[in-house]
């Protein structure tokens, strides 16, 4: 295994995330929440950042770039084609199924619009890791800015159907606690959501992160993966409706809460 992650929080919630490519020496950040923060890491860890992936254009994701540009002057930068303008900087631009490299370890480009209109996830076939940004959480997902619901609905279901359960999934904010909460309003006789809420609390009461999680654990207990159970559909009054039309009254419910 030459493939290292290191997670860490930084701003409020947002999480830092490199891989490391220890044959090549190369190392990526996932997204620049914070320049300081990301350096601090990388140094701690004794890396060097050669290469920076971004997943969507959102301020609290790429504002470290610049700062990171600086320190690293060979940094290549990454990310969503269709974000190009907004994001600007960018050396290379992705579309689904186009690979970025970190030394040796490829990541699989998918496209996952809906929170926001060219959102991308890096997927590490290989080494059974994906990074999902702001569109799946550990029991939520992103708020929907830039698409239709069902746009984001397809997203979601496309990460279900082609990450394998075990592929360990990264996302950009700590929120499970908060999620935790809102899917017990859906599914609170779910025991396996209820045992994982407890587990959370836990391991919050400690300062630890709740991340990563699996595409199993969540298609077993996040309520927005789950708008096609029939246990959820009657649980939100809406039994044998369309998945999507389910998905978007969870989403609007979330939105409330
Ligand atoms: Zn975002």
């Amino acid at each position: 295994m030459t493939t290292h992650v290191h997670q860490f929080i930084c701003l409020q919630d947002n999480f830092g995330v490199l891989v490391h490519d220890s044959r090549s020496g190369a190392t990526a950040a996932i997204d620049a929440p914070d320049a300081d923060a990301v350096v601090a890491a990388a140094a701690a860890q004794g890396w060097t950042l050669t290469d920076l992936l971004i997943t969507h254009h959102h301020a609290d994701h790429i504002q470290g770039i610049p700062g990171l540009k600086a320190r690293f002057p060979d940094l290549r930068i990454a990310g969503p084609a269709r974000e190009a303008s907004r994001i600007g900087a960018l050396d290379m631009l992705l579309r689904e199924d186009d690979y970025a490299h970190v030394g040796d370890i490829a990541a699989r480009v998918l496209e996952t619009p809906g929170h926001t209109a060219g959102h991308i996830c890096y997927w590490f076939e290989e080494d059974e890791l994906a990074f999902c940004g702001d569109t799946l959480f550990a029991l939520g997902c992103g708020r929907v800015f830039e698409t239709p619901l069902s746009v984001m609905w397809d997203s979601l279901a496309k990460l279900a159907d082609r990450l394998p359960g075990e592929t360990e999934i990264y996302c950009g904010h700590e929120y499970t606690e908060a999620n935790a909460r809102f899917a017990l309003t859906i599914e609170p006789d779910n025991a396996v959501l209820k045992a994982r809420a407890a587990e959370i609390a836990a391991l919050r009461a400690l300062g630890k992160p709740t991340l990563p999680t699996t595409i199993a654990a969540e298609l077993a207990t996040n309520p927005f993966l789950r708008a096609e159970e029939p246990s959820v559909q009657a649980a939100i009054g809406m039994p044998g409706v369309d998945p999507a039309a389910a998905f978007a009254e969870i989403r609007a419910r979330k939105d409330r809460f």
